[in-house]
């Protein structure tokens, strides 16, 4: 029999990353009882190691092997290292599965306080209308219940807060914000940037990103050592456990219930109402139970919809909010596989061991198919890229002793463009439950369904050939372009699989991630997300989120 907790809470939170960090603090603000649910352990700043040397460390960085044992997934992506790979989930305790011939790697599942904001790269950029209505501007797939200039003071709220380095550029696809002073470009992005908007009209401009330059609510500016994703002990980046779930816990409001793997909602069969969910302890593997007026799932996409799924009851065989038949279904994530490389010049620059590193680069915006452009002939909607400038030592110098001492001290500047592009919303990109696998705490895993469509691939074409035209018109030397198909399909920015949408028959949640059927059960992360446009999705996730717990709020006072 699961224990049940002594306390009924007003409200109570899956997850406490960059969704549910927010949730926590806007409500228990304004003095709402929260449980705050979080499969990881607590993080703090004794956890954080961006100034530690890798000779400090036991296998001095250089085993990845020790990592891959437990990480297999996890590593694949550099963030995961032998300095943080124990705030990653064990991929073997806690599996998903996949089609065979779809392979696709799941890779950023946090567990800590915090969730992926532990380790994002905080690159923070604005919808605008052109990705809410896309589909009335190129006919595919539907609108967002929602747009701009609904969003729009949520994420002035949200940036002022947050604080976000950025430059102001008054491109209405990319909207400006509220900004920190920017951190400065390197003489070879400025170079860049001023050769492709003289050449070929575009912007790059300074990648908008999550780091202070000014001192906010405490937190200190960064200072230039490098490695956010190791933490930060003057709290400079944002990450929830240090911002939005600390000020929620300061409130009193606000209780952090860590370790706590959630398996499913539990329902009032006669109210078709959610009154809680149910829980294991990932240390002790027992259940528990925790009572509440409104429960709210912000447990990153794929893992509240495994939740929606795994709560499924006689009343709702296929899963919570799913009488559309919707849940699962248009799962989408950036592909990434098409940009390119080339050299500069040094223009004066030196290489350093130990110097000052900037932790943000630059962003090309989006040129394609924007409002009153002739349409590309090959694909539809957009991308970015996110690039910069290296400056570094010449370590494939030739030779031996004195002469291979001076050559490599000759500095060396590569240049890179990484595209993010827009993934189109497809039924059969799609994940459900795996009936035959279980985690170790016995809670039934996902199947991930995921692959590249025809237009991500000629989207894909066009970011390396691109990439290529950029640098060359930045006058870059030994320009190598890419464009791989993107398999093994792999993902940090999923979204859409418990899609908004006004029409109930064709969505699982309203434009306030309010589910159609369940009235006091809201998924406030990417799983709403109505399409996934090419900018990074965190902003948005943030701006929504404190939008519908301003709605949840109104609900509550007229007694919903
Ligand atoms: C390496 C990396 C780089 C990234 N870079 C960027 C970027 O530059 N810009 C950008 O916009 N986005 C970026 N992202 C994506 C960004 O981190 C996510 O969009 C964002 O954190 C998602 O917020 P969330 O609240 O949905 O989930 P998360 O922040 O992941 O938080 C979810 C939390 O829920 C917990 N949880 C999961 N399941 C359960 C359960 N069953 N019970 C209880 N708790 C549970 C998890 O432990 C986790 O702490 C990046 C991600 C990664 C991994
Ligand atoms: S680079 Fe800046 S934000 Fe990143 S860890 Fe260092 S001080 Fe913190």
């Amino acid at each position: 029999m699961p224990s049940k907790s002594k306390s009924v809470f007003d409200v109570l939170v899956v997850g406490s990353g960059a969704s549910g960090g927010w949730a926590c603090k806007r409500l228990a603000e304004t003095g709402l009882k929260v449980a705050l649910l979080e499969a990881g352990r607590p993080q703090s700043d004794a956890n954080f190691s961006e100034h530690k040397p890798a000779f400090e460390l036991k296998y001095r960085n250089l085993a990845p092997d020790i990592v891959r044992k437990t990480r297999p997934i996890q590593s694949k992506f550099d963030v995961c290292s032998e300095y943080n790979y124990d705030w990653f989930v064990n991929d073997l305790e806690e599996p998903y599965t996949t089609p065979k011939d779809k392979p696709f790697d799941w890779m950023g599942r946090l567990r800590m306080t915090g969730g992926r904001t532990n380790v994002w790269g905080r690159v923070s950029l604005r919808f605008c209308d052109t990705d809410f209505k896309s589909a009335s501007q190129d006919g595919y797939g539907e609108d967002w219940p929602l747009g701009y200039s609904d969003l729009a003071p949520y994420y002035d709220l949200v940036e002022k807060y947050v604080g976000v380095t950025g430059m102001a550029e008054g491109l209405e696809h990319l909207p400006d914000g509220q900004f920190q002073p920017p951190m400065p470009l390197t003489c070879q992005e400025s170079f860049f940037r001023d050769r492709i908007k003289e050449k070929l009209g575009r912007t790059a401009t300074l990648a908008r990103s999550a780091n202070l330059t000014r001192p906010l609510n405490g937190r200190g500016p960064c200072h230039y050592c490098g490695p956010c994703e190791r933490g930060c002990v003057t709290h400079s980046y944002f990450n929830s456990a240090f911002t939005t779930v600390a000020d929620a816990i300061a409130t009193g409001n606000c209780t952090l219930i860590s370790n706590a793997m959630v398996h499913r909602v539990l329902m009032d069969p006669n109210q078709s109402r959610a009154r809680g969910v149910l829980y294991i302890d990932r240390q002790t593997h027992q259940p528990h139970e925790v009572i509440a007026r409104v429960v709210i799932l912000c447990a990153q996409a794929q893992e509240s919809v495994r939740i929606l799924f795994n709560s499924a009851t006689s009343q709702y065989p296929n899963g919570l909010g799913n009488s559309s038949g919707v849940l699962g279904h248009y799962l989408t994530a950036h592909v990434r596989s098409g940009g390119g490389n080339g050299d500069f010049p040094a223009l004066g620059g030196k290489p350093s061991r130990g110097g000052p590193v900037k932790p943000v680069g630059i962003y090309v915006a989006r040129f394609r198919n924007l409002k009153g452009q002739q349409p590309h002939k090959k694909f539809i909607r957009g991308y970015g890229y996110e690039g910069g400038s290296n400056l570094d030592f010449n370590w494939d110098a030739d030779g031996f002793g004195a002469a291979y001492k001076k050559a490599i001290l000759e500095p060396r500047v590569s240049f890179e463009l990484t595209g993010f592009g827009e993934v189109l919303p497809r039924w059969d990109n799609f994940v459900e439950i795996d009936p035959n696998v279980k985690d170790v705490y016995g809670i039934p895993v996902l199947k991930i369904h995921m692959s590249d469509g025809e237009n991500e691939r000629a989207m894909i074409q066009d970011m390396g050939d691109s990439a290529g035209e950029m640098l060359e018109a930045a006058g870059a030397k030994n320009i190598r372009t890419h464009a791989h198909p993107s398999a093994p399909r792999w993902a940090l920015h999923e979204a859409g699989i418990a899609r908004m949408g006004a029409d109930p028959k064709k969505s699982v949640l309203n434009q306030f991630q309010q589910t159609h059927d369940i009235k006091n059960l809201y998924v406030m992360d990417a799983s709403g997300f109505t399409s996934n446009p090419c900018q990074n999705p965190t902003l948005t996730i943030m701006a929504l989120c404190v939008r519908s717990c301003d709605f949840l709020m109104q609900e509550l006072k007229q007694g919903a």
